[in-house]
């Protein structure tokens, strides 16, 4: 089961691995980290790299590869056509999901795209758990609606509910009820549901949005990007679960499943993406995008080198001894920062902490962007770059201007995969606690620059007032002359 060391009275996560290849990094003093945070226009996104001690922005494309991934890399057939690595992953992920078909992508949002132009029809709804930003735009692009169908309690930033990723099955009934089956271009759902903390779903949810599906004809879509923080969930949770094997769980979900997705950016320590389908017919329908946006059918944009890594990397997403040291650190991080009172998203998910900025910074409205601010200020305080999940986040309506606040207002601290250390995850705590003792020093952010699509990646920002200014004296007042 779960390997974890006890440790005067602590339980510490243990980690499964050694560390044979490092990369150096720097710390750069507080006064250097806010001229950083200026330069990036107070956008996470926009910070240079080199100038972050601990980047946990993401865990997309930046997950440690195993030297097995790292050995088959080196006989990668580089060919256009018929590649013998192209052979290699279609074989494994037929044996991981058991779906005859396969298209290669890029990465995550390409598959999307090819599901979008193929499946979803104008004027109708996509039900999700929960959308995911590319997913979304994927489906609205085509004219049609994102219904989120998520239960209750995956809204709720502290719960005890061990499934926050399920569906809201009679929410999807009803809306069947009321559109009628052909009012649906297709169901999806999404494994460790990004946006909301990484939380998972149940095999009996999956179970019954598959029952409802198939009762109504309605194509069944997972997105298995985060699918291995959701089965080690499962492995742990579910009491369907807990008696089977990694590779079981995987192939009782895929059966319930029409068509499967997945960014390899995540799923299998890599870079690509790709569709697995079941049906022929739709496999047809779907094969004259790939040479259209992506490449030829045997590597659609993907290199063969990260094919070979994307085959060995899905063979250790079904070793849990592989895929717990992710959800165990972050439990770690979560635990850690919530017994100090910060709050956070519990239950721990994957892919990283979430810390509730809407709590942290009770003082700032909402329209002043307080996930943002938090963001900015957590760079200025650690060094650590983490990733606005909030308001900035969201898109302003082009026609009347009007802007949704969002739901949550989160920064998300992500633990790429097998990259960092306890004490570094003990460093970033450390350091957000001290933010949060001087929370009341942080202020509101405000447009600068706002760019009409996806203004999150690339917006500028300034604080409202000199806020950032007196966050740093505080910081060289109480650290002295350490960085
Ligand atoms: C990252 C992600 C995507 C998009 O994948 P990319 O490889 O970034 O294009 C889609 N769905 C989920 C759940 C993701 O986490």
């Amino acid at each position: 089961m779960s390997k974890v060391t006890f440790f005067r009275g602590q339980q510490l996560p243990l980690e499964m691995h050694k560390v044979r290849i490092i990369q150096k990094l720097t710390l750069l003093p507080v006064e250097q980290r806010l001229e950083a945070i200026r330069a990036a226009g107070h956008n996470t996104f926009l910070l240079q790299n080199a100038d972050v001690f601990l980047d946990m922005l993401t865990d997309s494309g930046v997950n440690a590869m195993s030297q097995e991934q790292q050995a088959a890399m080196f006989r990668a057939d580089d060919a256009y056509a018929g590649s013998a690595t192209y052979t290699r992953l279609y074989d494994k992920l037929v044996e991981v999901f058991g779906m005859e078909y396969f298209l290669p992508a890029h990465q995550g949002r390409a598959a999307e795209n090819i599901l979008g132009q193929v499946l979803v029809r104008p004027d109708t709804a996509v039900a999700m758990n929960y959308h995911f930003t590319t997913s979304k735009q994927h489906v609205v692009v085509h004219g049609a609606e994102v219904l989120e169908l998520i239960h209750p309690d995956g809204l709720k930033v502290t719960s005890d509910h061990p499934f926050k990723g399920n569906m809201d099955t009679d929410a999807l009934r009803a809306v069947i009820a009321e559109r009628g089956a052909e009012g649906l271009s297709f169901v999806r759902m999404e494994a460790g549901t990004n946006l909301i903390g990484g939380q998972p779903f149940s095999l009996d949810n999956l179970t019954e949005v598959s029952q409802i599906c198939h009762e109504h004809d309605i194509p069944l879509v997972l997105d298995a990007s985060l699918l291995a923080d959701n089965l080690y969930f499962m492995k742990i949770r579910d009491p369907r679960c807990v008696d089977l094997e990694i590779p079981a769980i995987v192939k009782a979900m895929a059966d319930l499943c029409d068509i499967i997705y997945f960014s390899a950016r995540k799923l299998g320590f890599g870079r690509g993406g790709g569709i697995c389908i079941r049906d022929e017919a739709m496999y047809k329908r779907m094969r004259g995008f790939v040479p259209m946006f992506e490449g030829f059918l045997t590597y659609g944009g993907m290199s063969v080198r990260e094919m070979e890594a994307i085959t060995v990397g899905l063979d250790e997403t079904l070793d849990f001894d592989m895929i717990n040291q992710g959800p165990q650190f972050i439990a770690y991080m979560v635990n850690e920062l919530d017994r100090r009172g910060v709050p956070v998203i519990t239950p721990p998910g994957g892919l990283g902490a979430h810390v509730d900025a809407m709590r942290f910074l009770d003082h700032v409205d909402q329209r002043q962007y307080p996930a943002a601010a938090l963001a900015s200020a957590v760079f200025l305080a650690s060094g650590v770059r983490g990733m606005e999940r909030g308001t900035m986040s969201e898109a302003r309506d082009i026609n009347t201007g009007v802007e949704p606040l969002a739901h949550m207002e989160l920064v998300r601290l992500a633990l790429p995969r097998r990259v960092f250390t306890l004490s570094q995850v003990n460093y970033a705590i450390d350091r957000i606690d001290w933010l949060y003792q001087n929370r009341h020093l942080v202020g509101g952010m405000r447009w600068v620059e706002e760019p009409e699509i996806l203004r999150f990646f690339y917006g500028r920002l300034e604080p409202i007032g000199d806020w950032t200014t007196r966050l740093v004296e505080q910081f060289r007042a109480d650290f002295g002359d350490s960085l």
